[in-house]
């Protein structure tokens, strides 16, 4: 049996499968980032407790589908009132086996976890499902969004109940089963989610949650022919790993994968904004898929942005995630450490000048990174180019609007991009131009859950969000009637789906 203590919480390590705790042979170690305190153990998943998952979720599958939205959305909505009540619990688990600011999750992240589940419970009751008449060929067309099957969600360290949430939310309200793989690093608040299931209703089997490494539990699950549909939140060789498993099985994939996204600072643009946003970037010690990391700023306020940018970043406190006073804390993982500081070390030796960090702190040493600015980078460099996912951002200066869609756009990345200009005109076109999956202009991470979600390029594929999250969880169908066969009058338009 394998067991958590984390931050004076006991959580169980092993998988969760038909609502039951099930061991595993071996166990992997997890720490946490604050202090490398060990927190316990979970279970080391492999080829056959995926396959016990999968089996449960595809037992429990015709049930759970045959529920109506409308019978599905109040187990659900207990689900998210449940996290809500644990709010302060889960916020601070979450720190301690992550690094995360305690504040930020109690106040928000924990929240727009509840919210996740809620918000697409209620979406499966209303959701339009397009109707229309073929007048030519007498026919009328009812679209309908039936679950698809057994899903795999593959989750990573970074916001871990969030972004699970993000997936379980709209893969169950939508009638699929579930089998949750989080990420090894950060395992403990799936394994709380799984014990709120139990206490919400869900029937055994409904929600199973998968531990261990990518490699072992991961892959074994993703190929698994059972699997119905693969969400994956990650990094893109991860995904083309992913993606050839699923392709053995014709399996859909949704990819939400990396960034190296724009935040670019135009001359007429609000400095006081656009410096707060820019350094607003370390959120989270860096390690956000959406991040403006590369600060493209017009010669004209190039200057006057990078002084007022440092003292910026000169007042930003470092510290343990648990302490309010704190705004970035450590690096998840002491290997995530040494990938960030080998792409710092990488881009000095190619002739990048560090202006602020570009090194762990001497006074709180261990995984805390320090807030980290990189100058005179050479075209090029590969720090331009890969995701470092830490808290390291370049500046360069860009001529004019030509320049700016230019070097934003030369990335294999095309996940989100920020503007900052106060003419809208100029705001429209530049956003045209951008290859992103999001333009913020004037704003940074307003993320409705209604609006369309993913990345261009090598930054995913598919959308999530809204409609957009049945379109891809739902094996979307459309039943043709010859019109006049019944005696029911057919009217064009949307209705309800699962009215
Ligand atoms: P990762 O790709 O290493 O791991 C992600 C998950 O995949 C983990 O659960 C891991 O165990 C699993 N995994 C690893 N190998 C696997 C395999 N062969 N088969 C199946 N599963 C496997 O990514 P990470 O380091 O945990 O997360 C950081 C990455 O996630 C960054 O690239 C970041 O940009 C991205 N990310 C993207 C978004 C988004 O919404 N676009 C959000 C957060 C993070």
């Amino acid at each position: 049996m394998a067991l958590l203590t984390c931050a004076s919480h006991a959580v169980s390590g092993d998988h969760f499968i038909a609502n039951r705790r099930v061991a595993s042979a071996r166990a992997l170690a997890v720490t946490s980032p604050i202090d490398g305190t060990p927190l316990g153990e979970i279970a080391a998943g492999d080829a056959a407790a995926a396959d016990q998952a999968v089996e449960a979720a595809q037992h429990a599958f015709p049930a759970w589908a045959a529920l109506s939205p409308a019978g599905r959305g109040p187990i659900l909505r207990r689900l998210a009132d449940l996290i809500e009540r644990d709010v302060e619990a889960l916020a601070l688990v979450e720190t301690t086996n992550n690094g995360s600011l305690f504040e930020a999750s109690r106040l928000r992240v924990m929240k727009r976890a509840a919210y996740n589940i809620r918000y697409f419970a209620d979406l499966a009751e209303t959701l339009a499902a397009p109707a229309w008449d073929t007048e030519a060929a007498n026919a009328h067309n009812r679209v309908r969004y039936d679950p698809a099957g057994p899903t795999a969600l593959i989750t990573p360290w970074n916001a871990p109940l969030m972004l699970a949430t993000w997936k379980v939310g709209p893969a169950l309200a939508a009638g699929n089963t579930v089998v949750l793989k989080p990420a090894e690093w950060t395992p403990v608040t799936a394994s709380m989610l799984a014990d709120l299931a139990v206490e919400a209703g869900l029937p055994p089997g409904v929600l199973n949650v998968l531990q261990g490494l990518g490699p072992e539990a991961g892959a074994a699950l993703v190929a698994h022919p059972g699997i119905r549909r693969i969400s994956f939140t990650g990094s893109p060789p991860t995904a083309r790993l992913i993606g050839a498993a699923a392709a053995a099985n014709l399996t859909p994939v949704s990819f939400e994968l990396g960034g190296k996204s724009p935040l670019i600072v135009c001359d007429d643009a609000d400095l006081d904004l656009a410096v707060a946003t820019a350094a607003g970037q370390y959120d989270n010690a860096g390690q956000v898929c959406l991040a403006g990391t590369r600060l493209l700023v017009q010669a004209a306020v190039y200057d006057e942005f990078a002084t007022r940018l440092r003292a910026k970043i000169a007042e930003i406190r470092q510290g343990d995630p648990r302490d309010p006073a704190t705004h970035v804390g450590p690096l998840v993982h002491p290997k995530h450490l040494a990938r960030v500081s080998g792409y710092v070390e990488r881009a000095v030796a190619a002739g990048a000048r560090v202006v602020c960090g570009g090194r762990v702190s001497p006074t709180l040493g261990g995984l805390y990174y320090e807030p980290t600015l990189l100058v005179d980078v050479p075209e090029g460099a590969e720090i331009l180019r890969e995701e470092v996912f830490g808290p390291v951002l370049t500046l360069q200066t860009v001529a004019d609007d030509a320049a700016i869609v230019a070097v934003a756009n030369d990335t294999d990345y095309g996940l989100a991009a920020v503007v900052f200009t106060r003419d809208q005109a100029r705001a429209e076109r530049l956003a045209d131009a951008l290859v992103a999956g999001t333009v913020w202009v004037n704003c940074f991470f307003v993320r409705d859950l209604a609006a369309p979600f993913g990345g261009s390029r090598q930054s995913g594929i598919g959308r999530e969000g809204g409609h957009w999250s049945f379109d891809f969880y739902c094996d979307v169908k459309n039943v043709v009637h010859r019109k006049g066969t019944f005696a029911e009058a057919h009217a064009a338009g949307r209705r309800p789906h699962g009215a």
